[in-house]
């Protein structure tokens, strides 16, 4: 399950509807795809905070064409779990990154600009 159609599709089989009320909430979670194109992408957006990030961008629920009203956040969670088998958070993601020199720049901006 990676493309946001099939989780559009996914999301038609629970909760009803057309693949046209999920689309755009896939779509944002898939969208980093054009930062980095393998898996890594889902770093930005598919954890904890990204499915709160999701529900203040779309609102709390999204209406159906079938009329039903659904919790936003339960079509987030579910995109998360059909890519990641679970929710993680950002520190379970952002503990893989292997530090680097410049990650850590320690000069302050005050020395640059003359100041104390
Ligand atoms: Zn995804």
């Amino acid at each position: 399950m990676s493309h946001p159609y099939n989780h559009a599709l996914s999301s038609v089989k629970k909760w009803g509807g057309s693949v046209e009320d999920y689309l755009p909430i896939h779509n944002w979670f898939d969208e980093s795809k054009m930062m980095m194109a393998d898996f890594r992408h889902r770093a930005l957006r598919h954890h904890a905070e990204g499915i709160f990030m999701c529900e203040r961008i779309f609102g709390i629920t999204i209406t159906l064409s079938n009329g039903n009203v659904l919790p936003t956040r339960y079509v987030a969670e579910l995109h998360v779990k059909e890519d990641l088998g679970r929710i993680p958070s950002m520190q379970d993601w952002f503990s893989n990154i292997k530090p680097q020199p410049w990650m850590g720049r320690t000069e302050k901006i005050e020395k640059e600009l003359g100041v104390q």
